[in-house]
C-alpha cells in the first residue's frame, strides 16, 4: 500500500470509489461487501462523513454528460474522497466500457491521474460472471466481439470497436498500451514487471488483458500500489486482498461485512419499472398478495391516485407488505407514451412513486423494496436518502441495503431487469420482515 497512513492501522476508510452510474455504483459497492469491505455507497457528494467503513462508493450519473461536467463532478467526488481519508482510488464504468469517442472514460481518468500526481494506472473492464472477457486488447460480449454484440446499437454510447486500446486512445491525449493474456497468465510478479516496464515507455493507461477470476485477483494484486485503479466492477475482486495482506483489513471483519443494522417499522413494495423481469414479479405477487396498480393516465386526468394508494396500503400495512405498482406490459407503456408523450409519462409515474412513498413513510414505513432504475432514483430523492451501507446480496447485482441519516431505512433498490420472480418477497425477508415468511408458509410456497 502506497502512503503515509501505513503506520495507522485503524484509519479508514481505504479505498474510495467513483462510478460513473447509480446501478454500476451498488454492482460495485455489493462486489466489495462480497470480497470483505464495509462499504457505504453515497448519492452523490454526501452531507456527512460515513463512518465504520473500509470503502466508500460515490454514485455519479456522470456516464453520458459533457466531458467537462463528468470531469468536474469526478475531481470532486476524488477530493471528497481523499477529505475522508481513503488511500487507493478506484473510477469504475461499464462492463461494455460504454463511452464515445468524445468521452469519458478516458478525460475522466486523466483528471484523476493528474489530481493524484499519478503518472500510470490500468483499464479493465473485465467482469467473467457477466460473460465480459479480454484478450489482445479485444472485449467479448459472451462469444462475440464487443461491436458485434448489440453494444454497437446502443442509442447512447455506440460501441462499434472492440478494440478497447484505440478506443481509450481516442479519449486521451496520454500514451494507451496493452497488458495481453501472455503476461496475465504468469501472474503478479509478471503483471507488475510489464506495468513497470509499460510506465518506462511512458505508457499512462494499460488496457489489462484478462479471462477469469483468478487473472482479476492476480491483476488486483499487481496493482497494490497504484493509486488509481479503473475498470468494472469485477477487478474489484482483487482490490480487498490487498488491505488484508497489508494488515489493514482483517478476515475476521471480512465476515461481517454484510452485516447491517436493525431496522423496525412497516414494509411496502413500489413497483415503476416496465422490464420483464419486474412484469414477472409482480405477477408471481399478484398471485396470493395485496396490490394496487396505478393508471398513469388516470394520474393525468388528476383522479387522487396517491390518496387512493395510500388509503389501500393503509388497510393492509400492519398485516402484510403491500405493493403498489405501475409496471405493465410494453404495448401498454407505449399505449401511455404515445397519448402522453415519452417524457411526461415517465415524470408522472416516477413523481407519483415519490409521492406515495413519502405518504408511505408518513404511515411509518421503515422497509421499501423498490423496482426500477429511474424510479429508485426518484423515490429515493423524496425519502432524502443520501447515503446507503451495503448489505447482503438478495439476488445477484442487488443487495439489501440500509440508509444512514437521522430515521434509517431498511431498502432494496433494483434496476429493471434484475431479480428472479420471487425478488419482492426475498427482498422483504432480507430487509428483516419476518412476516413474509410466515405468509409464505401460509400459502404452501
Ligand atoms: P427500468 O429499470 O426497468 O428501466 P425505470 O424505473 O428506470 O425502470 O424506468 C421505467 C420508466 O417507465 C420510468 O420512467 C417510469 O416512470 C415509466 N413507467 C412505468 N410504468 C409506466 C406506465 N404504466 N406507463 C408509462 N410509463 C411507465
Amino acid at each position: 500500500m502506497s502512503n503515509s497512513h501505513d503506520t495507522n492501522h485503524t484509519a479508514r476508510p481505504l479505498l474510495g470509489c467513483i462510478a460513473d452510474d447509480f446501478t454500476g455504483a451498488t454492482d460495485l459497492a455489493n462486489m466489495l461487501v462480497r470480497e470483505g469491505m464495509r462499504t457505504v455507497q453515497t448519492i452523490g457528494i454526501a452531507t456527512v462523513a460515513p463512518t465504520d467503513v473500509d470503502a466508500i462508493v460515490v454514485a455519479l450519473k456522470s456516464r453520458t454528460i459533457p466531458v467537462d461536467q463528468a470531469v468536474a463532478e469526478s475531481l470532486a467526488a476524488l477530493a471528497w474522497l481523499q477529505q475522508q481519508g481513503c488511500r487507493q482510488f478506484f473510477f469504475k464504468y461499464c462492463s461494455t466500457f460504454d463511452s464515445t469517442p468524445q468521452g469519458n472514460i478516458g478525460q475522466v481518468t486523466d483528471a484523476l491521474l493528474n489530481a493524484l500526481g499519478a503518472d500510470f494506472t490500468i483499464a479493465c473492464p473485465v467482469f467473467p460472471e457477466t460473460g465480459r472477457t479480454l484478450y489482445r486488447g479485444h472485449l467479448f460480449i459472451n462469444n462475440q466481439l464487443l461491436n458485434e454484440s448489440g453494444m454497437q446499437n446502443h442509442p447512447l454510447t455506440p460501441m462499434t470497436d472492440a478494440n478497447l486500446v484505440r478506443v481509450l486512445q481516442q479519449q486521451t491525449a496520454g500514451k494507451v498500451g496493452l497488458i495481453g493474456y501472455p503476461v496475465v497468465a504468469q501472474g503478479i510478479a509478471a503483471i507488475a514487471a510489464d506495468i513497470a516496464s509499460l510506465r518506462q515507455q511512458g505508457v499512462r493507461m494499460a488496457i489489462v488483458d484478462a479471462l477469469e477470476n483468478s487473472d482479476l485477483y492476480a491483476i488486483g494484486a499487481a496493482c497494490a500500489d497504484l493509486p488509481l485503479v479503473t475498470g468494472g466492477s469485477g477487478i474489484a475482486l482483487g482490490l480487498p486482498g490487498n488491505f488484508i495482506r497489508a494488515g489493514l483489513l482483517s478476515v475476521s471483519q471480512n465476515n461481517q461485512a454484510s452485516a447491517l443494522p436493525t431496522i423496525d417499522g412497516l414494509s411496502a413494495v413500489l413497483a415503476g419499472s416496465g422490464s420483464l423481469a419486474t412484469n414477472a414479479q409482480v405477477t408471481h405477487w399478484n398471485i396470493t398478495r395485496p396490490s394496487f396498480c396505478i393508471d398513469a393516465l388516470a394520474v393525468a386526468r388528476g383522479e387522487p391516485v396517491v390518496a387512493n394508494a395510500l388509503a389501500f396500503a393503509q388497510k393492509h400495512l400492519s398485516l402484510q407488505a403491500p405493493l403498489i405498482y405501475a409496471t405493465t406490459s410494453s404495448e401498454q407503456v407505449k399505449q401511455v407514451q404515445a397519448e402522453l408523450g415519452v417524457e411526461r409519462a415517465g415524470a408522472l409515474i416516477e413523481d407519483t412513486l415519490a409521492e406515495i412513498a413519502k405518504g408511505l413513510f408518513a404511515l411509518g414505513v421503515r422497509r421499501f423494496v423498490i423496482a426500477g432504475g429511474e424510479t429508485s432514483g426518484a423515490v429515493v430523492k423524496a425519502l432524502n436518502v443520501t447515503a446507503l451501507r451495503i448489505g447482503k446480496q438478495i439476488d445477484p447485482g442487488v443487495p439489501a441495503t440500509a440508509s444512514i441519516g437521522d430515521v434509517p431505512l431498511a431498502l432494496a433498490l433494483k434496476s429493471g431487469n434484475f431479480g428472479a420472480v420471487d425478488f419482492f418477497e426475498k427482498a422483504l425477508r432480507e430487509l428483516g420482515d419476518d412476516r413474509i415468511q410466515s405468509s409464505l408458509g401460509a400459502t404452501g410456497q
